[in-house]
């Protein structure tokens, strides 16, 4: 289990501006907002990857993101929002605790969406979801 720094904020020994808590699920502030409202929605269980989390824990998360997010555009006065959520170094992932950021977003916030996508043909794409497939 990663003791980390979401660890601290969900004993209560580092504050953070709480937005919603319940017996598995924790929202509160990023600390370093990428816009408006940025917040972060953690699950209380110490797991670093989402697959790591027990279902019905992650089935609660998502249960609460879209009410959490609801709130947080409505106070910001905004409509659109990203869900982000990173696994692993090379997604990204800085903090080694699951979560999932909400940021609030507007035209020409500079923050930008688009990634570099691949061609592939058909017959690759029918290789590969015969092989995952194939995972149990
Ligand atoms: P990641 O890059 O791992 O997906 O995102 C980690 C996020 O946690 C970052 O957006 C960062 O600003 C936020 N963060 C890191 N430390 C703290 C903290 O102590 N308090 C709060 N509220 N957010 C934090």
């Amino acid at each position: 289990m990663p003791d980390t720094i979401f660890s601290k904020i969900i004993a209560g020994e580092v504050p953070c501006h709480k937005l919603f808590e319940n017996e598995h699920v924790l929202a509160f502030l990023d600390i370093a907002p990428l816009s408006e409202g940025h917040t972060l929605v953690i699950p209380k269980r110490p797991v670093e990857r989402l697959e790591e989390l027990p279902t019905e824990e992650a089935a609660e998360i998502a249960r609460q993101l879209g009410p959490i997010a609801q709130r947080v555009l409505a106070a910001t006065g905004k409509r659109d929002y990203n869900v982000l959520q990173n696994n692993g170094k090379s997604s990204g992932q800085a903090v080694p605790h699951v979560h999932f950021h909400i940021i609030p977003r507007a035209p020409e916030d500079g923050l930008g969406y688009r990634w570099n996508a691949k061609e592939v043909g058909d017959e690759q794409l029918a290789a590969l979801a015969e092989k995952i497939n194939a995972e149990k």
